[in-house]
């Protein structure tokens, strides 16, 4: 079988849906399992939805915005009375009751139940319509075949359970499915981390032994750097599982970063191509021995610069390394850079659940810390001595760590 992710920006509007299509035309459709993101920008709205909720305002304006944005794609894409509206409203009623009913107060476990509600609408839109246009499809609910712990927001994949699953699939038939959520023990639903789809079809690609994934997305491929932040770009067009998943690691946020070990277990060769050129040749994952190595460009905003201190000028040593890092693990913060020295341990940190005053919090007891706020961590991978120069010009840098083939600039 083959695996294709469709993300949000390919199944953003009626006429993006239409193309998918034409993808699929130019492709072929057969033992093919699609993998569905939510359309356009619908988990950032049900983000806010559960904002709402957190803080006891009315959400109800903003789930009626999401539900009206889902009827004009589907009228773009439908006759009038067709089913797929009744499933639609059903599934925003069921949003609605599932918060008024709710007495859980763990935030990150009402986010799974609703925002996880847009791959379930976003997949059921996208079946239907394949499947009146001769691109037959089975809809699969994929929290039926991944399975996870209960770490909600970030739920851990648990193998054994979810290859069982997969491994029922059928290779003679075509499947739709969504990325984004599984489910734990007692089937509530589960979401892997934003921007996690890519991801989810390389669970559903290694647990098939799949032939190849394709990712579809609004650029060529892998670029040197994202087109939308860096000018003079190129495309990559052979790329080794260790150089992607480099990148991937470094925040090039064109591939989530645990979307290659999957695939690179079995051998899976990996395309990632534009769902606006498919006939081009986009860029190839897999056993490449690159021997000349491009010249990489990552930048990851938003990262706040910590420097913790000892208050009496004791040394950092591995004792307090360790109680730092399990704060950090406690409170679910991405170490994306480290320096220490005698005294002194600079982190740069990216904290996606808004932990980073509690963490301060915990430290103060015993050490002293500095905090600068929204930093930007530029990665040059590969980088090219003779030009170097170039990198740092322009910039306030903070901080600055050169191994053997990167280079990492903390700037404001
Ligand atoms: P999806 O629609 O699957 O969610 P994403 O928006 O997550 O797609 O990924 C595509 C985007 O990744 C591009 O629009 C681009 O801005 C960004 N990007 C970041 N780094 C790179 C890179 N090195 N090459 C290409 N695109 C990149
Ligand atoms: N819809 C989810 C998100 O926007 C997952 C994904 O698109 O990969 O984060
Ligand atoms: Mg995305």
């Amino acid at each position: 079988m083959k695996v294709f992710k469709f993300g949000g920006a390919s199944v953003k509007d009626a006429d993006s849906v239409k193309n998918v299509a034409k993808v699929l035309e130019s492709q072929g459709f057969q033992s093919c399992l699609m993998v569905v993101s939510a359309m356009g920008k619908t988990t950032n709205a049900l983000e806010e939805v559960v904002d709402l909720y957190f803080k006891k305002e009315h959400y109800d304006g903003k789930i009626q915005e999401v539900k009206a944005a889902h009827i004009a794609i589907a009228q773009g894409l439908f006759r009038e009375n067709h089913k797929v509206f009744g499933e639609i409203a059903l599934f925003f009623d069921d949003i609605d009751s599932f918060l008024r009913r709710n007495k859980s107060p763990n935030y990150n476990f009402v986010y799974d139940q609703v925002v996880g509600c847009g791959e379930m609408i976003s997949s059921i839109i996208i079946s239907e319509y394949l499947n009146e246009k001769q691109f037959t499809n089975q809809w699969l609910d994929a929290r039926d075949y991944i399975k996870t712990d209960d770490s909600y927001r970030e739920g851990n994949v648990h193998w054994a359970k979810t290859e069982a699953f997969i491994k029922n699939l059928r290779p003679d038939v075509s499947y739709v499915t969504q990325g984004f959520i599984g489910s734990d023990d007692n089937n509530f639903t589960t979401t892997l981390g934003r921007e996690g789809s890519d991801y989810s079809a390389a669970i559903f690609a290694n647990c098939l032994n799949a032939e190849a994934m394709t990712i579809w997305k609004d650029v060529p491929g892998v670029m040197t750097g994202d087109p939308r932040k860096f000018e003079h770009t190129e495309l990559l067009s052979c790329l080794s599982y260790e150089e992607a998943i480099e990148m991937a690691y470094y925040g090039a946020s064109v591939i989530h970063p645990k979307t290659l070990q999957p695939l690179q277990q079995k051998d899976i060769p990996f395309y990632v191509k534009s769902f606006l050129q498919p006939e081009k040749e986009g860029t190839k994952v897999g056993h490449h021995n690159n021997r000349e190595k491009a010249e990489t460009y990552i930048l990851k905003e938003n990262q706040h610069l910590i420097r913790i201190s000892t208050r009496d000028f004791s040394f950092i040593a591995e004792d307090h390394i360790s109680q730092i890092f399990n704060l950090l693990a406690r409170y679910k913060i991405k170490v994306s850079l480290m320096q220490n020295s005698a005294i002194s341990l600079a982190l740069c940190l990216e904290d996606k659940f808004d932990h980073t005053d509690e963490f301060l919090g915990e430290l103060s007891g015993e050490f002293d810390t500095e905090i600068i706020r929204n930093v930007t961590l530029l990665t040059v991978r590969n980088s090219n001595p003779e030009t170097a120069g170039i990198h740092y010009q322009n910039k306030n840098i903070l901080l600055e760590q050169v191994s053997r083939n990167t280079v990492q600039l903390v700037s404001v």
